[in-house]
């Protein structure tokens, strides 16, 4: 067919995400609502008439990376200025006044609630940036169903926001009061995944577990999600130590979809430290949490998250952090240097720790995890685990590569890599920190 000269040529977005899962998930609601509106995808930036980055501004760090992008992509608008270019997310919540000094290039700055008026916000902007960081106590997009990447494995929002404002953390200023989306609209979304091909549904909040909608509760919502046909494997990121009720721990001890791995951040191993954060539990709490977890749940992995270098962390602190690491013996542990955020209820405390030091000191907290985590992983050797393939490995040549019920990746020889979405038994034959490596069972 002849292209017709006056039918108008489809808008192309092109949309880049840094931080969280969340944010990628986020970034899924997003396209949703731009293909909604008519836009069709980019490859490339050098592609689209929309340029769109949905940011974090959990760290300075991201950030600094952030405004680095942004700096490339004002040549790209410099040389053709009818592109339009756009920051979302975290970063323009936290940032939208200097943002609007630092990047005054910017077309267009959306807090995480405002997605949904992106459509109207672009067509809206003009000589002016178009700013709208209205945060909405209501706001779920709870009828918007994202666009999914191919893949066995969905990440599906159950709850955004967080309630309980830690004192480093800037998330509750940026996302929001915590709201969960009701069980009969998850449910209809976690039914479409299934039959779609999705195995595994890995469960989204800023704190997961504090998921509340009328009288259903988190552990509820699992074992809801358990009774879909298809659905093979269950997780969820990441829960708060504090809300870890026993009905949650009963739901993962007693319902095999829910994969026995837990990331519970501990953030530090001291109590005067742990006061400070105001995470709202002591060692003697978490630990005892730990005990609870392992003794329903046996084989089950835990990994954490950790902040080394809080404002008032001393050196005996910092021991007491290595020391919970060994006790707990976390199969893996994600460690952050303290970053301090404005508007926090920590930013005016200070930051007492040089940067050397942070930098000394998540390089123990590395260093001890890798020593952890090998000791972990070589324990496995010889025991067999039902592995989910995904598909090719990275690395290796007829390589497929998988997740254990424990969220640890294995990865074994196959002939067929038409495999993808089958649930296979793996013998663990060699480990390193961070990968098991083994062949399949013949059936
Ligand atoms: N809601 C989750 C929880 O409470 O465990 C964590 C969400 S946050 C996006 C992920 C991790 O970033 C936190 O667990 C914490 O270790 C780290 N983090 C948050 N604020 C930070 C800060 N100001 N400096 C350094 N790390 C930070
Ligand atoms: Fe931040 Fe604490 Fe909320 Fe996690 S629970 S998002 S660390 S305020």
């Amino acid at each position: 067919m002849e292209p017709n000269p006056h039918q108008a040529r489809q808008p192309k977005v092109y949309l880049e995400t840094y931080g969280c899962q969340m944010n990628v998930a986020d970034s899924q609601t997003v396209s949703a609502i731009m293909r909604r509106a008519g836009y069709a995808n980019a490859e490339r930036p050098e592609d689209a008439d929309v340029i769109l980055l949905n940011t974090c501004a959990i760290r300075e760090h991201a950030e600094e990376r952030v405004l680095g992008r942004l700096g490339d992509l004002a040549r790209l608008k410099h040389a053709r200025p009818e592109i339009k270019l756009g920051l979302l997310g975290c970063m323009a919540q936290h940032n939208r006044a200097a943002l609007a000094r630092k990047a005054a290039y910017l077309d267009l700055i959306a807090g995480p609630d405002s997605y949904r008026r992106l459509p109207e916000l672009l067509a809206r902007a003009g000589f002016d940036p178009a700013v709208d960081v209205r945060l909405d106590r209501a706001e779920t997009y709870a009828d918007i169903s994202p666009e999914y990447p191919d893949g066995v494995r969905a990440y599906v929002t159950i709850m955004r926001g967080c309630d309980k404002f830690c004192a480093f953390c800037v998330v509750p200023y940026v996302r929001g009061r915590e709201r969960s989306i009701a069980p009969a609209d998850l449910m209809r979304e976690i039914r479409g995944l299934a039959e779609r091909g999705v195995r595994e549904i890995v469960m989204l909040g800023q704190t997961v577990n504090a998921y509340r909608s009328g009288d259903t509760d988190f552990g509820a919502i699992l074992k809801m999600t358990a009774r879909i046909d298809g659905i093979e494997r269950i997780r969820f990121t990441s829960p708060h130590p504090a809300e870890m009720t026993e009905s949650a721990i009963e739901a993962i001890a007693s319902e095999p979809k829910v994969m026995p791995h837990l990331h519970l951040p501990v953030q530090s191993g001291s109590d005067r430290i742990l006061a400070a954060m105001e995470r709202g539990y002591t060692v003697k709490e978490y630990l005892s949490l730990v005990d609870k977890v392992r003794a329903a749940i046996p084989g089950i992995a835990i990994s954490t998250d950790i902040i080394v270098g809080f404002h008032g962390e001393e050196d005996r602190d910092f021991e007491e952090t290595l020391a919970i690491m060994r006790t707990v013996s976390y199969d893996q542990a994600f460690s952050f240097k303290y970053s301090v955020r404005e508007n926090t209820r920590a930013y005016r405390l200070g930051d007492s720790v040089s940067e050397e030091e942070k930098g000394r000191r998540i390089a123990a907290v590395i260093a001890l995890q890798e020593t952890i985590s090998l000791e972990r992983n070589r324990a496995t050797l010889g025991q067999v685990f039902p592995v989910l393939i995904e598909g090719p490995a990275r690395r290796g040549i007829g390589l497929l590569a998988g997740k254990t019920p424990q969220f640890k990746t294995a990865i074994f020889p196959t002939g067929d890599t038409t495999r993808t979405g089958e649930t296979v038994a793996v013998r663990v034959e060699s480990a390193t920190g961070h990968t098991l490596t083994g062949s399949i069972l013949a059936a």
